[in-house]
C-alpha cells in the first residue's frame, strides 16, 4: 500500500470514518471506507477490498462527507480580502462598484480568483461559481479562467460586468467571441452561467442579455430582491417575459413578496442564500424562514471575502442561526413560544452539498458520496482539536462544531488536493505575490487617504438613552451609593 502521492491515477481509500452519505436517504455509516478510483468514487461501505497501490487516508474520528458547494462567490474580490469588514451595500456600491473594483486590470482579476480558489478547496468546497461581475474585457474574463484553471477545483465562471448594461456586453461580439473559444467545451470542471441584475425597469432592458443566455444555451443567476436594487418588478418582468427557468439562481431573495417566491417555486428556480452577507450588508432578512414555507430549493453562498468569510461551515450556522432567530422573534412578538425548530442541522448540511449540485444541475454528477459519482470528498478530522469528539451528532458537528482549520483531507475529481492539512501542488507564495501587487497598485491608483477611507467608513452617532436609574456617586470606602 502506498501511503505517499496526491493520488492522481492511484485509487484513493478513506478508512474507518464516520461517512454522511447525503444520499436521498441522508444514509449515515458509522465506520466505513470511501473508495475513490479515476475520477470516481468506486464503493461506499465498510471494509472494502481495495486495489494494489492504492493510497490510504486514515479516517477514524473523522467525519467523510461530498465537498461542499458554493453558488455565488465574487472571487475577484479576494484580492482585497476583509477591506470592507465594515461596509453596507452603500460603501460596496460605491467603492467596488465606481472606484476600486474599476481600477482592476485583468491581472488583478486573476490574482483575486487565483486566491480565492486555492481558499476554496483549502476550506472543502470543492465547486464554486464564480460570480464574476468585475469582467470589464474579455482580457478580464480570459484571466478569470486562467486563475480558475491553475487551481485543482471545480468551478463555474458566471459571467459578468457590472460597468456595463448586461443588453450591451451580453450582445458584443468580443463575449460572443470569449463563449466560442474558452467555453465551447464545458466540462464538469468548469462550467458557464450569466450574471447580471434585473433593475426593475418597465422597458426590461435586460432581456437580449436573457435572449442571448437562452441561445447559447446557459443558465442566467441574478441578484434579485436586494433592499434598494432590485425588487419583485424584476422577477415580475422575468416571469412575464418567460426567464425564470429550472436552472435560474436567485441571489439573496431576500426582499420579496409571496408572488415572487411563488413564481420561483412555479417555474423550479432556486435561492442561493448568502446568509453571512444578508446580515450585514442590507439586502434584506436572510431568507430559509420564508423559503421553506414556499418549498423552493436552497443553495448555500459565502458572496465575497472582501467582507466575510469564504468557507461554508460559516455559512451553515449562520442560516441556522438567522433561520432560528426570525422563527422564535415572529413567535415573541405575537406572545407564542417556539418549542420545537423547524431548520435543522441535517438541512444546512444537505443545502452545502446537495442544494448546490441541484441548483447547478450537476446532481447527477457531484454532491453526494455514491458509487458512479465523480469523486469530490472531504474529510473532516483533526487529531490535535479538543473539539473533535465525541461526535454524537454528525450533522451538528459540522454545522456547529467544525472549521475550516479541521479540514484534513480533500479529493476533487479523484485527485487529493489536500492531505493532513496541507494542499498538494498549491504554491500558496505565488498567490501572495500576485496580491501584494495588486494591493500596492490599488493603494498607488487611490492614493492612501481614499485607501484609508474606503475602509473606513463614518459611524453614525449613538445616542444613549436617558435612563431613570441614575444613582448620584459611588462610595467606594462604603462600598455603596451616596444617597
Ligand atoms: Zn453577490
Amino acid at each position: 500500500m502506498s501511503t505517499s502521492g496526491d493520488g492522481s491515477g492511484q485509487s484513493i481509500v478513506f478508512r474507518n470514518g464516520l461517512v454522511l452519505t447525503m444520499d436521498d436517504q441522508n444514509t449515515v455509516l458509522d465506520r466505513a471506507d470511501v473508495l475513490i478510483a479515476g475520477e470516481h468514487i468506486a464503493e461506499v461501505g465498510p471494509d472494502l477490498a481495495v486495489p494494489e497501490g492504492t493510497v490510504e487516508i486514515d479516517a477514524a474520528g473523522g467525519i467523510v462527507m461530498p465537498g461542499m458547494i458554493d453558488t455565488h462567490r465574487h472571487m475577484w474580490q479576494t484580492a482585497m480580502r476583509g477591506y470592507g469588514a465594515d461596509w453596507t451595500l452603500t460603501q460596496y456600491f460605491v467603492w467596488y462598484y465606481l472606484e476600486s473594483g474599476k481600477l482592476f486590470r485583468p491581472e488583478d482579476i486573476y490574482a483575486g480568483n487565483y486566491l480565492a480558489a486555492i481558499e476554496a478547496i483549502d476550506a472543502g468546497v470543492t465547486t464554486t461559481v464564480d460570480w464574476s461581475h468585475g469582467l470589464q474585457t474579455t482580457q478580464h474574463a480570459d484571466a478569470a479562467v486562467d486563475a480558475l484553471q491553475a487551481v485543482p477545483g471545480r468551478f463555474v465562471l458566471a459571467y459578468g460586468n457590472i460597468q456595463r448594461g448586461p443588453w450591451e456586453w451580453s450582445t458584443s461580439p468580443e463575449f460572443r467571441e470569449f463563449v466560442n473559444r474558452r467555453m465551447s467545451s464545458r466540462s464538469d470542471m468548469l462550467g458557464f452561467q450569466m450574471a447580471f441584475d434585473v433593475t426593475g425597469d418597465p422597458a426590461f432592458p435586460e432581456k437580449p442579455a436573457f435572449e442571448v443566455a437562452r441561445e447559447i444555451g446557459v443558465p442566467v443567476t441574478t441578484h434579485a430582491g436586494v433592499w434598494g436594487a432590485t425588487n419583485d418588478d424584476g422577477i415580475r418582468l422575468m416571469y412575464e417575459n418567460g426567464f425564470m427557468t429550472p436552472s435560474t439562481i436567485y441571489v439573496h431573495a431576500a426582499t420579496l413578496t409571496p408572488d415572487s417566491y411563488n413564481r420561483i417555486a412555479a417555474s423550479g428556480g432556486s435561492v442561493s442564500v448568502s446568509t453571512e452577507s444578508e446580515q450585514s450588508a442590507g439586502q434584506g432578512y436572510p431568507t430559509t424562514w420564508q423559503l421553506r414555507n414556499h418549498n423552493i430549493p436552497v443553495s448555500l453562498s459565502m458572496d465575497t471575502s472582501v467582507w466575510w468569510s469564504g468557507d461554508l461551515f460559516s455559512a451553515m450556522r449562520t442560516t441556522l442561526g438567522a433561520d432560528r432567530s426570525r422563527e422564535h422573534l415572529e413567535a415573541h412578538a405575537v406572545k407564542e413560544t417556539i418549542t420545537h425548530v423547524h431548520l435543522r442541522a441535517q438541512q444546512v448540511v444537505e443545502w452545502a452539498t446537495r442544494g448546490g449540485s441541484k441548483a447547478l444541475g450537476l446532481d447527477s454528477v457531484v454532491g453526494s458520496l455514491e458509487s458512479g459519482k465523480k469523486a469530490d470528498v472531504v474529510l473532516i478530522k483533526n487529531d490535535r482539536s479538543p473539539v473533535m469528539f465525541p461526535i454524537l451528532n454528525p450533522y451538528g458537528h459540522v454545522a456547529f462544531q467544525a472549521q475550516r482549520g479541521d479540514v484534513h483531507s480533500v479529493v476533487i475529481n479523484g485527485k487529493l488536493v489536500k492531505r493532513d492539512h496541507e494542499l498538494v501542488g498549491v504554491d500558496l507564495a505565488v498567490a501572495r505575490r500576485n496580491v501584494e501587487r495588486t494591493v500596492d497598485y490599488l493603494i498607488g491608483q487611490m492614493g492612501e487617504d481614499a485607501w484609508r477611507k474606503g475602509m473606513n467608513p463614518d459611524i453614525p452617532e449613538t445616542k444613549v438613552m436617558d435612563n431613570p436609574y441614575t444613582y448620584t456617586e459611588w462610595d467606594s470606602d462604603a462600598a455603596q451609593w451616596k444617597r
